[in-house]
């Protein structure tokens, strides 16, 4: 039978399960065990927590104080105040055996859960102890290390949404202070051009701008792997690695890289564990949950998942707007809030892809001095967008009308004015104009030689028609699905 402390525990998680997301639950919760609950004589009750470390105790401070609140109060009682007690110094994740209280009673209280407390700043790593590294890095003569890190590659420039949100706040809280969470080692995965190098850049970027690390280096596992072999040629295989067991926030991206590449595994697995025992930081990106990286051996497989695994989704459409926007001010472009939402719409895939949208915008800005309307953004981005048809022609759209009046198509070039035939070449106009990205004055060339003017008129004749005539709106609908459907073939 479990004690009573930890049935009233279980109690109080199960509620907190059904508040909030079962993955939060999990990263969160399920590493929480209850120390003591002791109540008071006005009714009012203690509860100790542990937590892996400080840091866990702030997060769930900072992020679950209200559902715990809500939960206590139920299951303990209205006046419950929460305390966490973690290991000092703890950097390795979870199975926390002997933890040294700071209990209550103690000259250092832990905070309660409110109010808040704010995290004093960690103080930069101090120098590699001299049991990292030897020759050349011993301590106190490290040469500094070139972080190859991207500057543009900050939290700031990198658009939160739910499809990162977790990822994100995680990779912030390890910039903070890195090694100092259980998120040791930090893997981010996800497909390709979603902002897993931006975010794990982002953390080098953070450390070093705050000093919460001192060694900082971001790099790919092609360079590694191949940094190494040119090590191992050149008979240089002890420096390479205690150059790498110097540093303080390894970044290493594109992991699944590492496939097959055993000997440079076995190295890797070396440095891993030399800073991963030293409470050094760990980052990791892969395009695939770990699971799925074939080749690699299991025993750095599953080193890879001791810490946090977190993964990035593709950007909804207000995350994708957002991005873009951001971007787009960057280049000093003003975007209408449409030509954000078409592209958007259509450029799907991943923000890379967004990318490569917004330079064709930009390039059209600079070079034509151009204001980018919809037409425009539609015409510069056929063939780059997703699902994007092919531009529907002046000529398909013609032919179009044409079989849904029931009029030969020669008669919209025709000097013909009868009621249908005009009805069918101000159609036939005004979808040109709409639908194409042809001048008003090449549409009237083509048909049968009008002037700009005429089209514009034939484009007023529709909409105001349209105000006035549900029969007429439905045909112009029909129309416009006919034209979307046949046309952009
Ligand atoms: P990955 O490493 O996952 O293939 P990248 O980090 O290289 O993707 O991202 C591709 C491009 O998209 C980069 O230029 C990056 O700045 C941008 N990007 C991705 N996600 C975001 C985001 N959430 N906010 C802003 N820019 C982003
Ligand atoms: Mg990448």
């Amino acid at each position: 039978m479990p004690t009573p402390l930890a049935a009233t525990w279980n109690q109080c998680l199960a509620l907190i399960t059904n508040e909030i997301p079962r993955r939060s639950f999990k990263t969160w919760f399920e590493q929480v065990d209850p120390v003591s609950l002791n109540r008071d004589e006005e009714g009012g009750a203690e509860l100790v927590l542990s937590v892996p470390s400080r840091f866990f105790g702030e997060w769930i401070e900072s992020n679950y104080a209200g559902v715990l609140r809500k939960v206590t109060s139920e299951v303990v009682g209205q006046d419950t105040r929460i305390f966490f007690a973690y290991e000092k110094n703890a950097p390795e994740p979870a199975h926390v055996t002997n933890i040294e209280m700071e209990t209550p009673a103690a000259a250092r209280p832990p905070a309660p859960v409110a109010p808040m407390q704010p995290t004093p700043p960690r103080p930069a790593v101090p120098p590699q102890s001299a049991a990292l590294g030897s020759g050349h890095a011993s301590p106190g003569r490290q040469a500094p290390v070139d972080p190859n890190l991207r500057p543009g590659y900050t939290f700031d420039t990198f658009i939160e949404g739910e499809c990162n949100r977790f990822a994100r706040s995680a990779a912030q809280a390890i910039a903070r202070q890195p090694g100092g969470t259980s998120f040791n080692p930090f893997l981010v995965y996800g497909g390709v051009g979603l902002g897993k190098t931006h975010l794990v850049q982002a953390i080098g970027n953070h450390a070093r701008a705050n000093g919460t690390a001192e060694r900082i280096l971001y790099i790919s596992s092609e360079q590694f792997i191949s940094q190494f072999v040119r090590a191992i040629q050149q008979n240089n295989v002890a420096a390479f690695s205690s150059f790498y067991r110097g540093v303080d926030l390894l970044v290493v991206d594109d992991i699944q890289f590492l496939s097959g590449k055993e000997k440079t595994q076995e190295e890797f697995f070396h440095v891993f564990n030399t800073l991963h025992q030293t409470g050094k930081q760990i980052v990791l990106c892969s395009d695939r949950p770990p699971s799925e990286i074939k080749g690699i051996e299991e025993r750095l497989l599953s080193r890879f998942q001791w810490g946090l695994t977190a993964d990035v989704q593709p950007a909804d459409l207000e995350t994708r707007c957002a991005i873009l926007q951001g971007k787009a001010e960057k280049h000093g472009l003003v975007l209408e809030p449409d030509v954000v939402a078409f592209i958007a719409e259509h450029v799907t895939q991943n923000i890379r892809a967004l990318e490569g949208a917004l330079t064709r915008l930009v390039a059209h800005a600079q070079l034509d001095g151009g204001r980018i309307t919809l037409s425009v953004a539609r015409g510069l981005l056929s063939g780059l967008v997703d699902n994007e048809p092919k531009p529907v022609s002046i000529e398909s759209i013609q032919t179009i009308v044409a079989e849904l009046i029931n009029i030969p198509i020669a008669q919209l070039s025709a000097r013909t004015r009868t009621r249908d035939v005009v009805t069918a070449r101000h159609l036939a106009m005004y979808f040109s104009k709409e639908m194409t990205t042809n001048s008003l004055k090449s549409i009237g060339l083509r048909f049968g030689g009008r002037d700009h003017s005429t089209v514009i008129h034939a484009c007023n004749a529709v909409t105001d028609r349209m105000d006035v005539d549900a029969e007429f709106r439905d045909l112009v609908d029909e129309a416009r699905s006919a034209i979307e459907r046949k046309a952009r073939v």
